[in-house]
C-alpha cells in the first residue's frame, strides 16, 4: 500500500470547498466502489507524482488530450510564448487561421472551421448548426456514448432498441428528451427502424465513429457507410464527435482512417495540447449558418485563445512526424499481448479492445460491440484491477468503460515495468 496521507488530508479539505471534491464526477472513486481520490501536483513525459511523492506510469493522459505526455519541450515552449506575447486578446490572431488551416488539411470535411473551448461546446454547437440548416429538430445518438454535458446529448435509452430518451440528469427537461432518439451502437437495423419511424424530424445523427466512450470499440465493417446512407436519404446530417478520436489513432480524423465523411465533426482534446479547446467545422454550406454569415449564433470570449492555440499548433507539428504512431501501436500491442497472457495465467477472463495506443480491458468472457456489452463486464473486478493498479504507481481511469492512452513519452522501459506490475495484480485479483 502506498502512503496517501497528503491526498487523504486535501480530500477531506476539498470534500468542504469543491462539491464531491471532485471538479469532474469521473474524478471521484464512485465508479470503483469509492475511495480517496490521488491527488497530482507534478508530471513529466509519461509519468505523474502525487502530493505524498508517489510516482505513477500516466496510461490515464488526461482522458485523452496529453499524448505527447506531459511537458513536452516543445509545448513548453510554445505555451511560454504565448505567455510572454499574450495569453488572450480578444481580437483575431495569425496563429487561429495557421492552425485552422492544418486541421483542414488533415480533416478536409471540416471546409470551414470554429474554435470553441471544449469539446462540450464543440459538440453542443453541431447540433445548433444542423437544426438551423435542416429546420428539424431531433437528434438520434447511440447508446453509451458521450457527447459533453449539455442538455440534448445528457440524455438515456429508455428500454427498447430505438427509444425516445429520458433524460441522464436532473435538471433536464422531458421535453428536451423527446427531441433524442437512442439506438444501440453497430446495430443497422435499429438505426433504421428509428428513421423509419422519426426519420423526417430527424436533423442530424451523432456519432462517435470509433467509440471511446465505453471503451474503444470499432464499427463493424460496413455500419458508418450504412448509417451514411440511410442519414442521408432521410435529409438528416451526420455529425461526427471526433473529441477523442481525431489525432489519436494516427494524424487526422477516424473519419479518415476509416474514409467514411460526414457533415460535421466536433473536436477537443487533443488539439488543444492539454489547455482548454474545442472546435467544429463541416461542409461550407452548413458552416455558413453560423454567425456573423448566418442565423446560428455561436461566440466565446476565450474562444481561439492564442495560448490553446499555440499549443494545439505545437502538438499537431510534433504529431505530424507519423512515425509516433506506429511507436504508440507497437508498444500498444505489448500492453494488450502481456495483459492478456498474464490474466489467462491466473484464470481471468478478460476481452481488450485496442487500436494503436489505445485500449480498454474488459473483465467479460464476451466481445464488446455496444454499451450493453460493456455494461455487463465485472465491474467489481475491474474496481480490485484498478486499485491494485494504483499501488503499484500504474494510473489508469476509475472506470471499467475508460481506455489506457500511450502517450509519444512512453518507453519500452515503462511498459516492461507495467507489465510486470499487472502480473503481479492478476495474481492477486
Ligand atoms: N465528446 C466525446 C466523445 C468525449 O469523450 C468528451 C469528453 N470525454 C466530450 C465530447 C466532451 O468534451 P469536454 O470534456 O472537453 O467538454
Amino acid at each position: 500500500e502506498l502512503n496517501r496521507e497528503q491526498s487523504e488530508r486535501y480530500y477531506q479539505e476539498a470534500l468542504d470547498v469543491i462539491v464531491g471534491g471532485v471538479n469532474s464526477p469521473s474524478r471521484s472513486y464512485k465508479a470503483v466502489g469509492g475511495g480517496t481520490p490521488t491527488f497530482f501536483a507534478k508530471a513529466k513525459g509519461p509519468y505523474m507524482w502525487d502530493v505524498d511523492g508517489n510516482r505513477y506510469i500516466d496510461y490515464l493522459a488526461a482522458y485523452g488530450p496529453l499524448i505527447l505526455g506531459h511537458g513536452h519541450p516543445k509545448l513548453v515552449e510554445a505555451i511560454s510564448q504565448a505567455a510572454m506575447e499574450g495569453t488572450l486578446y480578444g481580437t483575431s490572431t495569425p496563429w487561429e487561421v495557421q492552425f485552422a488551416t492544418m486541421i483542414r488539411e488533415a480533416i478536409p470535411s471540416m471546409e470551414k472551421i470554429r474554435f470553441v473551448n471544449s469539446g462540450t461546446e464543440a459538440v453542443m454547437t453541431t447540433i445548433r448548426v444542423a437544426r438551423a440548416f435542416t429546420g428539424r429538430t431531433k437528434i438520434i445518438k447511440f447508446e453509451g456514448c458521450y457527447h459533453g454535458h449539455s442538455d440534448l446529448v445528457l440524455v438515456a435509452a429508455g428500454s427498447g432498441p430505438a427509444t425516445l430518451g429520458i433524460p441522464d440528469s436532473a435538471g433536464i427537461p422531458q421535453s428536451i428528451a423527446n427531441e433524442v432518439i437512442t439506438v444501440p451502437f453497430n446495430n443497422i437495423e435499429a438505426y433504421e427502424d428509428a428513421l423509419k419511424k422519426w426519420g423526417h424530424e430527424i436533423a442530424a445523427v451523432l456519432v462517435e465513429p470509433i467509440v471511446g466512450n465505453f471503451g474503444i470499440v470499432k464499427p463493424k465493417p460496413g455500419f458508418l457507410e450504412k448509417v451514411n446512407e440511410l442519414t442521408h436519404q432521410y435529409g438528416a446530417l451526420v455529425i461526427y464527435d471526433e473529441v477523442i478520436t481525431a489525432f489519436r489513432f494516427h494524424y487526422g480524423g477516424a473519419q479518415n482512417l476509416l474514409d467514411v465523411i460526414p457533415d460535421m465533426t466536433a473536436l477537443g482534446k487533443i488539439i488543444g495540447g492539454g489547455l482548454p479547446i474545442g472546435a467544429y467545422g463541416g461542409r461550407k454550406e452548413i458552416m455558413e449558418q453560423v454567425a456573423p454569415l448566418g442565423p446560428a449564433y455561436q461566440a466565446g470570449t476565450m474562444a481561439g485563445n492564442p495560448a490553446s492555440i499555440r499549443a494545439g499548433i505545437a502538438t499537431l507539428e510534433v504529431l505530424s512526424e507519423r512515425h509516433w504512431y506506429a511507436q504508440m501501436d507497437h508498444l500498444g500491442a505489448q500492453l494488450e499481448e502481456g495483459i492478456l497472457h498474464s490474466a489467462k495465467k491466473y484464470g481471468h477472463n478478460i476481452v481488450i479492445n485496442r487500436l494503436g495506443g489505445g485500449f480498454t480491458v474488459y473483465f467479460t468472457n464476451h466481445t464488446v460491440e455496444n454499451y450493453q456489452d460493456a455494461k455487463t463486464t465485472d465491474t467489481e473486478k475491474f474496481a480490485r484491477f484498478f486499485k491494485g493498479l494504483l499501488d503499484e504507481g500504474i494510473l489508469i481511469a476509475p472506470s471499467k468503460y475508460e481506455a489506457w492512452f500511450l502517450t509519444i513519452a512512453h518507453t519500452q522501459k515503462d511498459i516492461d515495468d507495467t507489465l510486470q506490475a499487472v502480473d503481479r495484480v492478476m495474481s492477486k485479483l
